[in-house]
């Protein structure tokens, strides 16, 4: 039976601009509560045991089984904003649909900034949950930029399922490949979704093959569309074997009807296709299929959810998001086929077992784990949105950041709705929901304080880009801080740091429209105007060999000296090591008295901050100090430091240090025409071109190019292909310059110094 319920107002919403703090009441959170007394009892008497034992289902299991994690993941405008908005619509979170592009100057409820807004992008995740047929879906909507591949990725690592969201004019684009190869990553089971039916070019087979051929999805159609282009009527239901409309001013009034005649050759074959696709891989429906027997629909949409949550099958739905056509059919099919908290499994590191891996329930039953995904500034505070992945966590409980080690209360527990909030009283493994007023980064892990785990670390690449900004006027001083604070708090791929020669801020990304996004929104969420200079890769510097290092500080200008000897050699730590800095002491006897040792180890660190090539981090390095002498009067651990600056300084040309750039991953989708002068171009930017495929009329060039040689390239693309090329960038390693650039980079550090 297909589910289109009404659309039904929200009970009792707050706005992040009232202050009321009433309770919401709706079914869900009564009965939650309900159920959580109810196994409190049974927990305070003992009854759980029993209860397993009589075959009893947990009291969680119901509404476990009726929860969604998804998101939306999704090329840039290929509809994934106006795909949200529908959803709200239609689930009854919003009760008017506004344009993306914000026609009514209104915006889409997602895009709650300003800047978003007027770009019609959703830049920043936020995470929603609404309701369709008893069912909650929280949605955590991932950001579609490259650029923000941080944000993407800790959207995934939260969810249970995914939307892939594709352009039926544009198909499978580079940027889709990116998305859907990070869902990969995290194992995340999918559905697609082919938008824009409406629109003229719509060709929904073409994308359906190239998700097979590009995305290498085992996948097929799960509809047929009735019309396509401007006369996209409905869709086919291949399982249930009927038709939809969509009627209604905003396609709210779901018609089923039998299949039109004239179509009916046509959905017998896709759904034998769609049969045969799944039997592939579901032994269950390909011993049905083989044997000829009768098909039912319960049976094929059982063997699709198993294929689907296993990851061996990716159903596809079609419609017109902003046509308001194939939106509620695809909410069916989040609830029919994408996996409840429970299917997927999870694990944390236990702090007290050397991160040993620990494989968590995920069901309420037991500590609670928590991890903090996002953190947002708001009226009231700091928001946190969590993500539970076992226990209970109830207002008012007393929770332990693992990472900082901090105890807290829960002051107040939300659910949100873009930038709307609901107050809720409790919330269940499996869950996510929102805390208010507590002090935390993103990736932070919480528990009930009975364990030590912390969910696995989200793979945080190192900032490859840097500029330098200034706020015009001082006044603006504390807010610039602030914006700065902020961002770094929620945004671990963006840091912040001092210019220790010019005493400037420079902040540092993941590319340069990451930092463009980051100062625009300095001067448009904090009024700040600033003056930014240019980008700048970040080198780093590394030694290649052994150095020994002698140096004794000494200085006698009346009153106390100073005085300090260190010996020792420096030297680049083993292949494939992922420390950055290892200091250790060797020293036997009491050469150097041993309260002096934590000053050393600070000295280098602190010359290691700003290598002598170039004035970059030095990187890879192992300092071990042999021998010293100090004096009893004349020591000190000022002596010390500096002792160890200038012996740094002395011994780290005989390392034979070497600069490291930051090699991207690039991938280029060019019509063939084109892919010689491309090419060409990259081999000019000292790029090495690692793959180079066909696909159609286009080809798709894989290269390894240092990040410096990159500026601007959009543009030149853009130019070499009269517009038609695509690519994306991601960080793939630091890797040494080649002799020739290293002399040009330490020339030019050199004239920036003598100006
Ligand atoms: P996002 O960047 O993926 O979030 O995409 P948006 O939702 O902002 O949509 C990008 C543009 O495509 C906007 O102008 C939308 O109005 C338009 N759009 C979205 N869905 C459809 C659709 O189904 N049909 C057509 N014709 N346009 C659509």
């Amino acid at each position: 039976m297909a589910r289109f319920p009404r659309p039904h107002t929200p009970r009792l919403l707050y706005t992040l601009y009232s202050n009321k703090t009433t309770p919401s009441h709706s079914p869900t959170t009564a009965l939650l509560s309900h159920n959580l007394n109810l196994h409190l009892r049974r927990f305070s008497s003992g009854n759980l045991a029993r209860a397993a034992k009589e075959g009893e289902e947990p009291w969680w299991k119901e509404s476990m089984n009726r929860l969604r994690n998804i998101g939306i993941s999704a090329h840039i405008d290929s509809g994934k904003t106006t795909l949200t908005e529908r959803v709200l619509f239609y689930t009854g979170r919003i009760h008017e649909i506004h344009e993306v592009r914000g026609r009514d100057g209104v915006g889409a409820k997602m895009d709650s900034m300003d800047l978003e807004r007027e770009k019609g992008i959703t830049i920043q995740s936020a995470a929603t949950y609404c309701t369709w047929n008893d069912y909650q879906i929280n949605i955590i909507d991932t950001p579609g930029h490259v650029d923000f591949t941080i944000e993407v990725e800790r959207a995934l690592r939260v969810l249970d399922g995914a939307i892939l969201v594709l352009c039926s004019v544009g198909g499978v684009q580079s940027q889709s490949i990116t998305v859907d190869r990070q869902m990969r990553r995290y194992e995340v089971p999918r559905v697609a979704f082919i938008n824009k039916l409406d629109r003229m070019g719509a060709d929904p087979w073409k994308v359906l093959n190239q998700a097979r051929s590009k995305l290498r999805h085992h996948s097929a159609a799960m509809q047929v569309p009735i019309g396509l282009e401007e006369d996209f009527k409905g869709l086919i239901d291949l399982v249930q074997q009927k038709a939809y409309f969509f009627h209604g001013y905003s396609g709210e009034k779901v018609v089923t009807e039998e299949i039109p005649a004239n179509m009916e050759a046509l959905a017998a074959e896709k759904r034998r296709e769609l049969i045969e696709t799944v039997s592939e891989v579901d032994d269950k429906l390909a011993e049905a299929f083989l044997n000829d027997e009768p098909i039912s629909s319960t049976e094929l949409e059982e063997a699709i959810r198993r294929a689907t949550v296993a990851r061996k099958f990716v159903p596809v739905f079609m419609g017109s998001a902003f046509k308001n056509k194939g939106v509620q059919p695809l909410l069916n099919g989040v609830l029919s086929y994408l996996p409840c908290p429970i299917e997927v499994s999870n694990y944390a590191l236990d702090q007290t077992n050397n991160e040993e891996k620990v494989t968590l329930s995920g069901t309420p039953n037991g500590p609670l784990v928590a991890l903090a995904f996002k953190l947002e500034e708001g009226r009231f505070g700091q928001l946190t949105y969590l993500r539970i992945y076992e226990g209970v966590i109830r207002k008012g409980d007393f929770i332990y950041n693992i990472n900082t080690g901090k105890k807290i209360k829960v002051p107040r527990l939300v659910r949100m709705h873009s930038d709307e909030m609901e107050d809720i009283q409790e919330a269940h493994a499996g869950q996510i929901v929102a805390v208010f007023g507590v002090e935390c980064a993103s990736g932070d892990t919480f528990t009930d304080g009975s364990v030590k785990y912390t969910m696995t670390s989200m793979n945080v690449p190192e900032p490859v880009m840097s500029l330098a900004v200034q706020p015009v006027s001082k006044d603006t001083g504390g807010q610039f801080s602030k914006a700065l604070n902020r961002f770094q708090r929620e945004d671990p791929t963006f840091r912040v740091g001092l210019d220790a020669e010019s005493g400037q801020t420079i902040i540092s990304g993941m590319g340069e429209l990451h930092l463009d996004i980051y100062v625009e929104r300095i001067r448009r969420e904090y009024k700040v105007d600033a003056t930014v200079g240019k980008p700048r890769v970040n080198f780093r510097e590394t030694v290649t060999q052994r150095a020994e290092f002698d140096y004794l500080h000494k200085k006698q200008t009346g009153g106390q000296g100073q005085y300090g000897r260190v010996c020792g050699y420096i030297e680049p730590l083993p292949p494939g090591s992922s420390t950055k800095f290892e200091f250790d002491n060797m020293i036997v006897g009491q050469a150097i008295p041993s309260n002096f040792i934590p000053a050393i180890e600070k000295g280098f660190k602190e010359a290691a901050n700003s290598g002598s090539l170039i004035g970059h981090p030095v990187e890879h390095l192992r300092v071990v100090l042999t021998d010293g002498a100090s004096h009893a009067v004349d020591s000190s651990e000022l002596a010390f430091k500096l002792a160890s600056i200038y012996a740094f300084r002395q011994c780290y040309t005989a390392a034979k240090p070497v600069i490291l750039e930051p090699i991207m991953s690039v991938e280029l989708k060019v019509p063939t025409e084109f892919q010689g002068t491309v090419a060409g171009d990259i081999n000019k930017r000292k790029g090495v071109i690692v793959g180079n495929d066909q696909e159609g009329d286009d080809s798709v060039i894989a290269a390894n190019v240092p990040l410096n040689n990159m500026f601007g390239y959009s543009t030149a693309l853009r130019s070499m292909t009269q517009g038609k090329g695509e690519f994306t960038m991601e960080y793939k390693e630091h890797s040494a310059v080649s002799h020739d650039v290293q002399t040009q980079l330490v020339n030019a550090h050199k004239g920036t110094k003598a100006d």
